[in-house]
């Protein structure tokens, strides 16, 4: 079991998907995603086509809203009010980065934490650090916790070291970690001596956007390696790779989610879980 594959992870959560998607609609509830999406960005496109179908492979209904690039602030701030209002929508998938004429902040502000599937609004990182339960921590950092529990690795009592602090991946999972009682390092670009670091934990999460920076003198037997890296192939490749050397990594440690097919893998589904969640929760 050296490959944690995301994509059975995925696979389990979509089962367990249907029949709750099953149980709601016989309650008269149709679970609905809404994506709030400006122009049209390749990237932006992708991503819809992708929940598109993740979404129809499990019943869940996708409602898009569209503006053009171009459109004012206030435009989309009267756009997420109107999805905030619309009790037949129980997620938004806001589309980020916005261009540049808006002020991401206060669009991020508008929109209600209830209803903001990927933790971006402080409501949502406010639920993450209390424990309040409201709001959904970003489905990312949330993915690294549903494939440790998927693949039985213990978190309890465990020591665990996380490369990278930001506030999509770094910081909440470290959140997410702690509330699994793992004992938790949070290390980053001024942190001295990280091989020495990472060989102590039991568990690392790595998540830099480096490229293929971190090798096998990082780890040692026994370990578990999330990869949430996802990055351009520095050789100049087609493709993307993570940011662990996952080759050489893979023979040391007890398991390692690999790029493509880890962590990727399960964030899509994984908003599709939390709409879910929210229409459970009416
Ligand atoms: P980010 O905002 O750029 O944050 C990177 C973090 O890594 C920062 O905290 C930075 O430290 C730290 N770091 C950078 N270089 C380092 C080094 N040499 N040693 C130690 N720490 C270092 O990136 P992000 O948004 O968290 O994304 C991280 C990676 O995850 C990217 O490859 C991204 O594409 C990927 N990602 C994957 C998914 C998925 O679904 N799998 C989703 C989102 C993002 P400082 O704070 O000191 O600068």
């Amino acid at each position: 079991m050296a490959l944690l594959s995301g994509k059975e992870v995925a696979e389990a959560l979509k089962e367990q998907l249907k029949k709750e998607v099953e149980a709601l609609k016989a309650k008269g509830t149709n679970p609905t995603l809404g994506i709030i999406r400006m122009g049209e960005e390749p990237g932006d496109l992708a991503y819809e086509k992708g929940a598109k179908k993740s979404a129809e492979e499990v019943g869940i209904g996708v409602n898009v809203f569209t503006l053009p690039r171009e459109a004012s602030q206030d435009e989309l701030i009267k756009v997420i009010q109107k999805v905030n209002g619309d009790k037949s929508v129980h997620g938004v998938l806001l589309f980020q980065p916005l261009p540049k004429q808006i002020d991401a902040f206060k669009a991020r502000a508008a929109l209600d934490p209830s209803k903001d599937m990927d933790g971006i609004t402080d409501g949502s990182m406010a639920g993450i650090y209390s424990d309040s339960g409201k709001g959904f921590p970003p489905c990312t950092a949330e993915s690294v916790i549903k494939i440790l529990k998927h693949f039985k690795v213990e978190l309890s009592g465990k020591n665990v070291v996380v490369l990278g602090r930001s506030t999509v991946i770094g910081k909440p999972v470290s959140m997410l970690l702690l509330k699994e009682n793992a004992t938790v390092t949070v290390c980053h670009s001024k942190t001295k001596d990280l091989p020495k670091k990472t060989q102590e934990a039991d568990v690392v999460v790595v998540a830099m956007g480096r490229a293929w920076s971190v090798g096998k003198e990082s780890f040692r037997a026994g370990q578990y390696v999330i990869d949430v890296g996802v990055n351009a192939k520095p050789n100049g490749e087609k493709g993307t790779c993570g940011d662990v050397r996952t080759e050489e990594v893979e023979p040391v440690v007890a398991g390692i989610t690999p790029v493509p097919g880890g962590v990727g893998s399960v964030t899509n589904t994984n908003l599709l879980c939390h709409v879910v969640e929210a229409a459970k929760k009416g």
